[in-house]
Parts: structure tokens; C-alpha cells; sequence
């Protein structure tokens, strides 16, 4: 506590000398004397962690992050505690070549804006968010900051190179195209909606692209609300490099979400479960499937589908596999 108590007894004095100019008729005289008053508030706030703790501006950065995981953190927090002025860019070098899941309430925000409300989803995050942070999520601020998980990712600095070759590539004209070329760079390994976010320059609808791949063109993208509840909210995972077969997509998310809590996650010909997925197991998705064919006319309802697991359902489809046989 040396060094704050050094700041303190330098910023009284500065405040003496501020005082004593504030008698005098020149404003910038005011001004100038102020200047050493500022430097002091960042003197003192940046000894209010120890050198051995965290010996630079985005060290104290990472170091208050990280003793309130999971909290929303005011920017001003952070201006404070690094004792710097540029610390937004320690903040984006944390994050992206650092690998901190550090996420900005401009991300969670237009993931609510974004959120498809047809399937529950919005009310799932909504939920999610609120027991993650404590607070109701309309009350974020996009001057907030969250530490999602206090796990750094080694593997950030190479992707970060990846991220920005795809924002730049110009012959990805589309956000959503922007987004499949990055998913599918990265098959089974999380990614960060400030990733997305950064992918899209900014614009919100990385998020309803997203899901689009999913809805829409069958990318097996997953996240938290939806197949995958161990990942962190705000984080998806493309689960394999595998777009499903035309006539499966376009199930509506309320009835994929009916049929896999009916068939208990399991595939219904050999019970696989996504916890059993290991390196050297082909099975690795489960998929819904039409007992009724879709182009026949089969309908996307819960009474036509059954969750197969990736390689039943490509056994069904090559006819190696009588489904109406081994279904239990
Ligand atoms: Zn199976
Ligand atoms: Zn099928």
C-alpha cells in the first residue's frame, strides 16, 4: 500500500496548486493546473494492484477482469484500474491475441435484438443471461464488459489471422458467407460472438446469419439454447464440417427441439449420445430425420421425425438400413 499512499500525498498537493489557480482570472491557467490531477486519479488507480500482481496497463486489465468473472464491468472500472488512457486497445489485444473471452455488452446486445422469438429462444437467453450476470438483460450497457470464462485460449493468435483473412476476402460478398468460411475453418472448437461480431464489421446481424446456417442451410451449428448446454452463452460451435442433406433442413426450432427431448438426445437405432462422442467414433452429430420422406410429401412434424445419429442416418439413406426394423 506504499505506492498508493505516495499517490495520495502527490495528488493533494496537485489539488493545493488547483486550488490556488482557480483564484486567478486565466481559464487556461485552470485548465493546466488540472492536468497533474487527472494523472494522479491514474497514478492512484493503478496502485491499487501491486507490481508482482500485474505489472502493466493490460496486465491490471486481465487482473480486475479476472477477479470478477462472470460480472458486467463498467468501462470507467477499467480506465481506473488500468491507470492508462488507451486501455479499450489492451482490452480488443486480450481478446484477440490473447484468447480472453472478453465480451462487450454491444455483442449481448445484438444478440437479443438478433434472437429468434418463433422458437423460445430469446426467452432461453434471456434466462441464460439473467443467471449468468445477475441482472436483467435489458439493463446491459454497451459500455460493459464480461469475462465469459476464465480460460485463456492458446489458440487465439492463429485464429485471429484466419478471422481477418475472411473479413477481408472480397470474393465472400455476404455476412453469412463471411460466417461459414470462418465456421468451417474452426470444426468443433468454440467460437465468440465478438468474433462473429468483428467477422460482420460490426453489423448485428452476424447473429440471425448465424442461425440462419443452421435453419435454413443445415450447418450443425450449436449453441448453448440450442444442442449444446455446456458452451458458454454467446458462444456457437460448428460440430462437424457437414451441411445436412436438403430435405432435412428448414425443421422448424420448437419441433427439432420436441423431437430430440422425445428421443432423449439418443439416436434411435444404437441409443449414441453426444457424451459418448470420442476421436476415433465416426458418430459425431445427431440429425433429425423423416421416417416419411420429405419430398413425398412428409411433414415436418414431430410424428414423422426420429434422431438418428450421422452415420444410421447416412446407412438409412444409402439403404443399408431398415429403420422401421430397428427403431425403438
Ligand atoms: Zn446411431
Ligand atoms: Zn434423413
Amino acid at each position: 500500500m506504499k505506492d498508493i499512499e505516495a499517490a495520495l500525498a502527490r495528488q493533494k498537493g496537485q489539488l493545493d496548486k488547483f486550488s490556488n489557480a482557480l483564484s486567478g482570472p486565466d481559464l487556461r491557467k485552470k485548465v493546466l493546473a488540472l492536468i497533474p490531477v487527472v494523472h494522479g486519479i491514474r497514478d492512484i488507480g493503478s496502485s491499487l494492484i501491486s507490481r508482482e500482481d500485474a505489472s502493466s496497463g493490460r496486465d491490471r486489465v486481465l487482473f480486475y477482469l479476472r477477479a470478477y468473472p462472470r460480472t458486467l464491468i463498467a468501462g470507467d472500472e477499467l480506465a481506473v484500474i488500468s491507470g492508462i488512457q488507451d486501455w479499450p486497445r489492451r482490452v480488443r489485444e486480450l481478446r484477440v491475441e490473447f484468447g480472453w473471452w472478453i465480451y462487450s455488452g454491444v455483442t449481448f446486445r445484438q444478440l437479443l435484438s438478433e434472437a429468434g422469438d418463433d422458437s423460445g429462444e430469446l426467452e432461453r437467453l434471456t434466462s441464460d443471461l439473467k443467471d449468468l450476470l445477475g441482472v436483467e438483460p435489458g439493463r446491459i450497457r454497451t459500455d460493459q464488459y464480461v469475462l465469459m470464462r476464465d480460460e485463456q485460449d492458446r489458440d487465439a493468435a492463429h485464429r485471429w489471422n484466419v478471422l481477418n483473412g475472411i473479413r477481408r476476402d472480397k470474393s465472400l460478398t455476404s455476412v453469412k458467407a463471411k460466417l461459414l468460411a470462418y465456421f468451417r475453418k474452426n470444426p468443433g472448437h468454440p467460437i465468440t460472438g465478438e468474433e462473429l461480431r468483428y467477422l460482420a464489421k460490426d453489423k448485428s446481424e452476424w447473429a440471425r446469419r448465424t442461425r440462419e446456417l443452421r435453419t435454413e442451410d443445415g450447418w450443425p451449428v450449436l449453441t448453448r439454447q440450442q444442442g449444446r448446454p455446456d458452451l458458454p452463452v454467446g458462444s456457437y460451435v460448428l460440430e462437424e464440417d457437414r451441411q445436412a442433406p436438403a430435405h432435412d433442413r428448414k425443421i422448424a426450432d420448437p419441433v427439432r427441439i420436441e423431437v430430440l427431448e422425445r428421443d432423449g438426445f439418443a439416436c434411435r437405432v444404437c441409443g449414441w449420445t453426444r457424451d459418448k462422442a470420442s476421436r476415433d467414433d465416426p458418430r459425431r452429430l445427431l440429425e433429425l430425420h423423416h421416417v416419411h420422406e420429405h419430398r413425398d410429401g412428409g411433414k415436418n412434424e414431430a410424428d414423422n421425425l426420429v434422431t438418428l445419429c450421422n452415420v444410421d442416418h447416412d446407412e438409412v439413406h444409402a439403404g443399408r438400413l431398415d429403420l422401421a426394423a430397428k427403431l425403438h
